[in-house]
């Protein structure tokens, strides 16, 4: 198989306007008037139009709230935050991974901006962190990826796949990456949602779900944009479009249904208010929904409305109303700064 090769910065004896996402020719210069993919305009300006900081989202009523939680919930948000750190790291990495190797400029601008919003993700997990609790317990929590052994199992084959494009970039490997992509903005990231929203609607930590629905907001729209660039490529690169690969994706996402409904049972099985079979039935809606996105068949007949009822006020109006819970009552939302110390370190 082809190994792709890494992208020159500028090549002008190449077109402007590309000939394929991946092995094709482009000179680097980006006229976003004159696309291979014009609806690509649009992904990147609803990305662009979520833009947000960390340290905008005042946290005054969570410090207050943390020591207040039940130790179960204390356990869990710690437990959460770590797992959200471990799939948002690598995200901000993947993103700039496809960016060396497409031969779109506008999928190279698409996924630096992703790249910048996963970086934000990141560093607001170390923002709530250091409000609420201690700088060892802020240690512990980004130690889990390599140290809980459910998170390490649940993590396993996005490791493998995300380690295999790095080391062996060809448009298979590339192509896989992609689908864990989507996994991840669309799957992976919501059994934590749902634990904070599950606190907001008890009027607890408020300050935090604010931050995770922007955090939620920008996943939704990531996910929509690396399936659209999935389709894209795929139907650039027909004999990858095989059964073969089909049944690989449902095979990944049953794995990863599996997964998430394993580690929800394991994170959230003492918290009061969020119903484990619910929660399952959530994470196999969210399956179907990705599936849909990436052009393929639902695999959860009996989940094709969210079973999970009371999230739908925080998450389901994003995609067309542009408002969301938090906005609509305008709670916790205020720019401030050099809150809690955090911008002096
Ligand atoms: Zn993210
Ligand atoms: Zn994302």
């Amino acid at each position: 198989m082809a190994t792709l090769t890494r992208v020159k910065v500028l090549n002008p004896a190449n077109p402007n306007k590309s000939t394929a996402i991946f092995g094709g020719k482009a000179s680097g210069i980006l006229n976003w008037n004159d696309l291979s993919h014009p609806h690509f305009y649009t992904i990147r300006q609803r990305i662009r139009s979520l833009f947000w900081t960390a340290n905008e989202v005042d946290m005054t009523q969570d410090v207050k709230q943390f020591p207040n939680l039940s130790k179960a919930e204390q356990e869990a948000f710690l437990k959460i935050i770590g797992l959200l750190a471990t799939l948002d790291g690598p995200q901000t990495v993947i993103a700039m991974k496809i960016v060396d190797f497409t031969t779109d400029p506008s999928v190279k601008s698409i996924m630096a901006t992703i790249a910048d919003q996963e970086s934000e993700h990141n560093h607001s997990y170390a923002y709530v962190l250091s409000s609420v609790t201690t700088l060892d317990k802020q240690m512990d929590s980004f130690e889990m990826g390599r140290s809980d052994e459910v998170l390490m199992k649940r993590n396993e084959r996005i490791v493998d796949i995300y380690n295999e494009f790095a080391e062996n970039p060809t448009v298979e490997t590339v192509l896989k990456a992609m689908v864990y992509t989507t996994l991840l903005e669309g799957l992976f990231f919501y059994s934590g949602f749902a634990f904070f929203y599950n606190l907001a609607r008890h009027q607890k930590m408020v300050g935090t779900s604010t931050m995770i629905s922007y955090i939620n907001r920008d996943e939704l729209q990531h996910g929509k944009a690396i399936s659209d660039i999935f389709r894209a490529a795929l139907a650039e690169n027909p004999k990858y479009n095989t059964e073969e690969f089909t049944d690989w994706i449902y095979d990944q996402f049953r794995h990863s249904v599996e997964q998430e409904i394993i580690w929800s049972r394991y994170v959230l099985g003492e918290i009061v208010g969020i119903d484990l079979e619910e929660m399952a039935g959530y994470v196999k809606y969210r399956a179907n929904k990705m599936l849909r996105m990436l052009g393929l068949s639902e695999i959860y007949p009996e989940f094709t409305d969210n079973p999970m009822k009371w999230i739908r006020a925080y998450v389901d109006n994003f995609d067309d109303t542009k408002t969301d819970f938090f906005e609509q009552t305008s709670r916790q939302y205020v720019k401030t700064s050099n809150l809690n110390g955090f911008d002096d370190l």
